[in-house]
């Protein structure tokens, strides 16, 4: 049984307001993807396939993979435009193996717990999702902000990651959705949708698995990390 993490690293952090990318950011005296990679070193999986910013590849080699001694890492690779273009450039590189986890490298609290619940969720259903029930009420606005429905909190899940398929299932399935030009693919359980009747499991991960996103996520994030890690 092996299984592959891909880490996208690829993103521009266009929401975080600084010339740094996210990725690269000090958290707590380490580089924000430091620590999903550490989670999946310490884990289950077998080995992982970095995505960086193109251009960008021996420098995460040098400042992350060998500063940090990371043995899992196999390959880094050029990442795209969007991130689906990135999760496919990380699914090319895979060379083959059973189930594939996609990570958020901006998902810093990402722990080796919630890497077996996902290993065992796939192995049972072939596709799954890391996630948890919304605190909040969610409503559906329409273009001018006003609501149109409120969907019941209890079947409101945010989709976290890792989100974890076998493996050749998923790389057909963005092999195909790169073909059609779809405007916002945010989320892979949504690409294997489109092509697969499969049903896709949510796991329950955990409310600090966050992405960090925007400034004020730094501080929250920072914390749980020495929390987590003292
Ligand atoms: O932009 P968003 O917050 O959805 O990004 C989620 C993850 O996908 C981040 O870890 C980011 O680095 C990655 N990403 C990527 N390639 C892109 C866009 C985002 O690897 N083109």
């Amino acid at each position: 049984m092996w299984i592959t993490a891909i880490v996208l690293a690829g993103g521009s952090g266009k929401r975080m307001n600084t010339d740094t990318p996210k990725q690269y950011l000090m958290l707590d005296g380490k580089p924000l993807l430091y620590y999903s990679l550490k989670a999946f070193e310490e884990s289950l999986v077998n080995e992982i396939i970095l995505v960086t910013k193109a251009g960008e590849e021996e420098y995460c080699r040098k400042e992350f993979v060998e500063q940090y001694g990371f043995q899992k890492v196999t390959s880094i690779v050029a990442g795209g435009k969007e991130r689906y273009h990135s999760v496919l450039n990380g699914l090319r590189a895979v060379i083959n193996c059973d189930y594939v986890m996609i990570h958020d490298g901006a998902r810093p609290l990402l722990t080796p717990h919630i890497i077996e619940h996902t290993a065992e969720a796939v192995k049972t259903h072939q596709a799954c999702v890391v996630g948890m029930p919304v605190k909040d009420t969610i409503q559906i606005v329409n273009e001018k902000g006003v609501i149109k429905e409120t969907p019941k909190r209890s079947t409101v899940w945010q989709a976290q990651t890792p989100q974890a398929f076998a493996f050749t299932m998923v790389r057909d399935a963005y092999e195909k959705i790169v073909q059609e030009s779809v405007v916002e693919v945010t989320d892979d359980a949504m690409v294997v949708g489109r092509y697969y009747d499969v049903p896709v499991y949510m796991v329950e991960g955990s409310y600090a698995n966050i992405k960090v996103t925007t400034p004020e996520d730094i501080p929250v994030a920072e914390a749980m990390l020495h929390l987590q890690n003292n």
